[in-house]
């Protein structure tokens, strides 16, 4: 079997013939600018030493500077950190923003060190790549289970590092290298959210454009982590039903389908206490495990849902369970949740799905704003931030919504093609 990044680019290469675009220049285009592979020893609390491999992918920066989130988990490889890049460079060109794609990751199992070593393996990285970063070079960002606490020791170490090499950067350029930093620490209100918001935001337009109305949708959630939540939270307030939702040790749902509204402010309360969403199922005001029904995350995916929100992981929707996918509508807010056969297959059975490189832009977009906050030296307020990432994703979905029209197909040949085509060249 083929490694992620050989897929990726096997199907890009394919919607890039199909829409007639320059063979040559699309495959110069899909390999990253460069890929920079470091070792960071960490002394643990032990005593021992133990080095950890880490990524930076800088796939291209044509529109503007590498731009991309930083993950620490055990399955992260150079394959998966060379694709999320090369799909960033494409979601920066989707939603108009002034930047390039990169991806960085660490291969660790974060839940397996103390806060102390997490605080050492996050310098650590940032002293093996401060030379390829910078705010006008390459601008990281939180992913999978990286935060704004891990983006604050990150800055602090680049700061530190600056200072000892006498590198007269600016302060607020230092700040502008990262984005998704705490809010009291420059970071931007409105950052943790943005995600989320971006996503309701493009499934807001899509219902509207379906002639649908939010009350009548139930949604299905599968990942109940930054983008999950926020996604769910913002998704309720706007009148969706969110019937089901899962994390990594299980889902939770309404007995027989009858699915009532969860209560996704309770359900958040409920997961803080209990380490998880399994045993949440809080409708109503109250959370009363006997009225719901624990299932499997597979389970969750295959629900009789209108909506279906895979907000984890790649590749969760394959050949294996696209058969059994009743959803009409799936929105992407994970990075490449759906494989390439699974998406024709659904698509051609009248699926409409909306691709992670528009349903998750949000995201960057936010990293976007505050980036530009701290070069112009401003500090927004959290209405003002949320209010710019809502005008351009408006934007970014009605762009993509019009070229697929054009084009006469889906969304995500449509937004593919309309991003190479501001690349190539
Ligand atoms: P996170 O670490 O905050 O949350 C991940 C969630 O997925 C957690 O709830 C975890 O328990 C759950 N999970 C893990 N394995 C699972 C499984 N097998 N089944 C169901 N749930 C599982 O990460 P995040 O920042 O929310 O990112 C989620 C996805 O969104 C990733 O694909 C990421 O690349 C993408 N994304 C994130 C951002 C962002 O701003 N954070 C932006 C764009 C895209």
């Amino acid at each position: 079997m083929s490694d992620i990044f050989t897929e990726a680019k096997k199907s890009i290469f394919a919607i890039s013939k199909k829409f007639n675009l320059d063979q040559d220049e699309v495959k110069d285009f899909l390999e990253p600018h460069r890929v920079i592979e470091v070792e960071i020893p960490i002394k643990l609390k032990n005593g021992q030493i133990k080095v950890f491999k880490g990524f930076r992918s800088q796939h291209n920066n044509r529109l503007g500077p590498y731009k991309g989130g930083i993950r620490f988990h055990q399955n992260v490889t150079r394959e998966e950190i060379m694709t999320l890049s090369l799909w960033m460079t494409l979601k920066c060109a989707v939603a108009d923003l002034p930047y390039g794609g990169a991806k960085g990751g660490i291969i660790v199992d974060p839940k397996t060190l103390t806060e102390q070593e997490l605080e050492k393996l996050s310098r650590g990285y940032i002293r093996a790549i401060y030379d390829v970063i910078g705010s006008d070079k390459d601008v990281p960002a939180p992913d999978v289970n990286t935060n704004p606490k891990i983006m604050g020791w990150m800055v602090s170490e680049y700061i530190k590092i600056s200072n000892e090499k006498k590198s007269n950067i600016p302060e607020n350029l230092l700040y502008a290298t990262f984005t998704g930093k705490p809010d009291r620490d420059h970071g931007l209100a409105g950052r943790v959210e943005a995600t989320g918001f971006g996503g309701v935001i493009i499934l807001k337009e899509l219902v509207r454009k379906l002639g649908l109305k939010p009350e009548t949708q139930t949604i299905a959630i599968q990942g109940f982590g930054n983008v999950g939540q926020y996604f769910a939270q913002f998704a309720a307030d706007n009148g969706f039903k969110i019937v089901a939702v899962s994390d990594s040790k299980g889902a939770i749902t309404e007995k027989n389908h009858k699915f009532r509204a969860l209560d996704i402010p309770l359900v958040l309360k409920c997961k803080k206490e209990k380490g998880m969403v399994a045993g949440c199922y809080c409708v109503g005001g109250v959370c009363d495990l006997t009225k719901g029904r624990p299932i499997s995350n597979e389970a969750l995916l295959e629900l009789p849902v209108d909506i279906l929100v895979p907000a984890a992981f790649e590749n969760v929707i394959n050949e294996k369970n696209m058969t059994k996918i009743k959803a009409k509508i799936i929105i992407e807010m994970a990075n490449g949740p759906v494989s390439y056969r699974a998406y024709e297959y659904l698509t051609k059975k009248g699926v409409v799905i909306v691709p992670d490189i528009l349903a998750n832009a949000g995201g960057v977009t936010g990293s976007y704003i505050e980036w530009k906050q701290n070069i112009e030296n401003k500090k927004y307020k959290k209405e003002e931030a949320l209010k710019m990432i809502e005008g351009i994703m408006e934007m970014a979905f009605d762009n993509i919504w019009n070229e697929a029209k054009n084009l006469k197909t889906h969304l995500k040949e449509a937004s593919t093609v309309h991003a190479l085509k501001k690349l190539l060249g």
